[in-house]
């Protein structure tokens, strides 16, 4: 009998933590990118537009630098 009970041991956390740490990785991963894709994919903001000339304007601006119509926010 070579092995003995505490070997057996780390090689069963072993056998869990490897699949474990993968899964965790992938879920972080895969939450890193939805949330990049999602954040970054969209900075303008499409379909805010003034609503007096309709040029297309950042939510942060609060008055139309084309014709200085106060913006709704
Ligand atoms: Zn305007």
């Amino acid at each position: 009998m070579g092995v003995s009970m505490k070997q057996l041991l780390i090689g069963m956390i072993f056998m869990w933590l490897i699949p474990i740490g993968f899964i965790v990785l992938t879920v972080l991963g895969v939450a890193w990118l939805v949330r990049a894709v999602g954040g970054g994919a969209n900075p303008a903001a499409p379909g805010h537009n003034c609503p007096s000339c309709h040029r297309a304007t950042q939510t942060s601006w609060k008055h139309c630098p084309y014709c200085g119509t106060e913006m709704a926010a």
